[in-house]
């Protein structure tokens, strides 16, 4: 049974993805971190099990409370690199969807995993239709390369770009697209998680769009790399593909 610390479990995304560690007969959550909601009981705050179960201010208190195999994190860009490098400190696992860290912060999480022996999976877009985009999409590079990436969410949003147009715009100019790809934002309510890459040819358009109703869409992916991330070698994951889809 794998040990599971969830930080940012009030949030939109953590709250599914602490539901859905509970409701795994092959995962236990033994910690939550939500600095607001710091010392009140997971039951009384969420509904959610174990209900005793009281939410740390920080991961290092998490992990001081209860040792877990990996940390789920989807909590702001300002907080996830020393999530994920007090996790590592620990000898746990970080699995992070939150999007919007440098490249310094990648360089770091890297390092430390490195040094530790550790894999840590960083990953801008967990849900499995936005896997599928990224693949489809740069087959499509390939052949038309004059692309464009529409990127909509809600309002709350903290980044912009979001982090899976800034990787989808990378992934493409790497697959042949013309470069730099042009990403536009928008923000609005009403709107959840939506990315639409648009292909120009002559004389015709073709468009990839996908669409994420609800947070339960980056679950099952999460879960993925969570059960999977023990496996990696050691360093930053940052293609969950061959996680989710082994050859
Ligand atoms: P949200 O609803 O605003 O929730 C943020 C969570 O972070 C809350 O639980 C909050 O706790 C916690 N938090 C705030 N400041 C913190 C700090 N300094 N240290 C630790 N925790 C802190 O956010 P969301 O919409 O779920 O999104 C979270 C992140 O995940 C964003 O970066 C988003 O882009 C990303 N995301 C990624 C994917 C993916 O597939 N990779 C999917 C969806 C979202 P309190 O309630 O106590 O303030």
């Amino acid at each position: 049974m794998l040990s599971v610390v969830v930080a940012g479990v009030t949030g939109r995304t953590g709250r599914a993805v602490a539901q859905a560690v509970s409701d795994a007969a092959d995962l236990r959550l033994v910690g939550a971190v939500a600095p607001h909601h710091a010392g009140r009981r997971l039951g009384s705050v969420l509904g959610l099990e174990p209900a005793e179960l009281v939410i740390s201010a920080s991961v290092d208190e998490a992990l001081e409370r209860a040792p877990a195999d990996v940390l789920v994190d989807f909590t702001v860009p300002s907080a996830a690199r020393e999530n994920a490098l007090a996790a590592l400190a620990r000898g746990c696992r970080p699995v992070v969807g939150t999007t919007g860290l440098s490249a310094d912060d990648l360089a770091a999480i890297d390092a430390k995993a490195r040094e530790l022996g550790l894999a840590a999976v960083v990953a801008p877009n967990f849900s499995l239709g936005g896997l599928l985009l990224e693949r489809l999409a740069r087959e499509a590079a390939r052949i038309l390369p004059m692309v464009e990436i529409v990127e909509l969410h809600h309002l709350h949003k903290k980044d912009q770009p979001s982090g899976t147009a800034a990787r989808l715009a990378r992934r493409l100019g790497e697959a042949g697209a013309r470069e730099p790809v042009p990403i536009h934002s928008v923000r609005l309510p009403g709107l959840v998680a939506h990315h639409e890459v648009i292909f120009g040819g002559t004389g015709e358009v073709l468009a990839i769009r996908h669409d994420t109703t609800s947070r339960e869409a980056f679950t099952p992916g999460v879960l993925v790399a969570v059960r999977s991330v023990a496996r990696q070698a050691p360093g930053l994951v940052t293609d969950i593909w061959p996680l989710v889809a082994p050859e």
